[in-house]
């Protein structure tokens, strides 16, 4: 009750809900703010869900879901890392990937566990682990370096205490992208000192180079690998609330016994629609188009940003977020997206956010079209004029 109590609200949704009065109030804002990819969803969603709910699949049905989806999900874990997990063992289909984040932390930290967060870091991870009474243990990684891995800072990070790791590849807010090298070195350090790695790999379909290794791939030992994977920002699908969670059958098991007191199964229909989205033959030609399209709003944003003054820049290999340095002098990430977004209806998150030491951050959100990413990439050069002239 008291870990809840102090919980703190979403900086996220608090950013959202300012921008939304303002837009409220008749001014127009752009939504940088909010991790929603602005797409179609692939083809055989809708029609999967239609024939679902006309044939009555409107019940409870397996805590770990549709057997028909969760064999849909080995096949595609395998067919991009060549690993099959068992359906009936190793698979659970949950409410977001963010349900299977709280229920890994219920699971397994209890009171004084140590996690390893590699920040900046989505909020959730932290927060998670504290409402299971773990303390998270917040590895900063820099700019400088590209928000790269620190395996020395990650090694004096671990105590008797640490039971977890957890990355998030390619990651938000930074966008980051580990190397097949870094990700090795990583399991090597988790095998060393006996951890489970938690790897959340949502943003896996939004990577700008050519170089991406999940971590199914690089850990040989799978008693040690929770996979965390949704259909939330692949397939533009945030509102179906589709995640899933792929560890070794005991691991499994004790998930599984969190998952079915917080939401007895996901919603039933919901995962017939995932089903064909899954199964249908067109979905890798969607996914390059998607790619393909977020592109474009990157290297609107690359040109932007780079072309910037008051601006501390990394390119990044991935998901579709900005994490910039803003070096503007007396303004810090808080007064900056509250200029930006009263003065210039600029809706961005404050790096505070996704960690200690970020209080000079922003996070630029470009899941929003390519002509919104147009007319604020404008607006934002603009600002930065105006303000680094004052
Ligand atoms: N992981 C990361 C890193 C995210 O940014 C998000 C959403 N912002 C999620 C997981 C959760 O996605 P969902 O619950 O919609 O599946």
């Amino acid at each position: 009750m008291k870990a809840a109590r102090d919980l703190p609200g979403s900086g996220i949704r608090k950013i959202f809900n300012m921008a939304s009065q303002k837009e409220k109030e008749g001014d127009k804002v752009f939504h940088l703010e909010i991790g929603r990819p602005h797409w179609e969803m692939p083809p055989g969603a809708i029609p999967g869900v239609i024939s679902a709910l006309e044939s009555g699949l409107v019940h409870y049905i397996h805590n770990r879901g549709l057997i028909e989806l969760r064999e849909a999900i080995s096949d595609f874990i395998k067919g991009r890392s060549g690993y099959s997990y068992d359906p009936e063992a190793e698979l659970i289909v949950t409410c977001g990937a963010s349900e299977a984040i709280a229920m890994i932390m219920l699971a397994f930290i209890s009171s004084g566990d140590e996690v390893i967060v590699l920040e900046p870091a989505w909020p959730h991870y932290v927060s998670c682990i504290q409402m299971a009474g773990g303390t998270p243990v917040r590895v900063p990684r820099e700019i400088a370096n590209g928000y790269g891995l620190d395996r020395e800072a990650v090694s004096s990070a671990i105590t008797d205490r640490t039971k977890v790791i957890v990355i998030n590849n390619p990651c938000n807010p930074a966008g980051a992208v580990y190397s097949a090298e870094e990700l090795h070195d990583l399991a090597k350090i988790a095998q060393k000192h006996g951890l489970l790695v938690v790897s959340d790999e949502i943003y896996k379909d939004f990577v700008w180079g050519d170089q991406y290794s999940s971590m199914v791939e690089i850990m040989e030992d799978k008693d040690s690998l929770i996979l965390v994977d949704g259909f939330s920002k692949s397939y533009a699908m945030t509102g179906w609330r589709i995640g899933y969670v792929a560890a070794s059958p005991e691991v499994s098991d004790v998930l599984n016994r969190v998952h079915q007191y917080l939401t007895v199964c996901g919603v039933a229909f919901a995962q017939k629609g995932a089903v064909e989205v899954l199964r249908n033959p067109m979905l890798p030609a969607y996914n390059e188009e998607m790619r393909a399209a977020f592109r474009e709003r990157y290297n609107v944003w690359c040109e932007a940003l780079e072309d910037c003054p008051g601006v501390e820049f990394y390119r990044p290999g991935g998901a579709f977020y900005f994490f910039p340095k803003i070096t503007l002098p007396g303004m810090d990430g808080h007064s900056f997206c509250m200029k930006m977004l009263k003065e210039y209806g600029l809706a961005m998150v404050p790096g505070d956010v996704f960690g200690v030491g970020y209080d000079r951050h922003v996070r630029i959100a470009y899941g929003g079209s390519l002509e919104t990413q147009e007319e604020a990439t404008q607006i934002f050069k603009k600002a930065l004029r105006e303000v680094s002239e004052r």
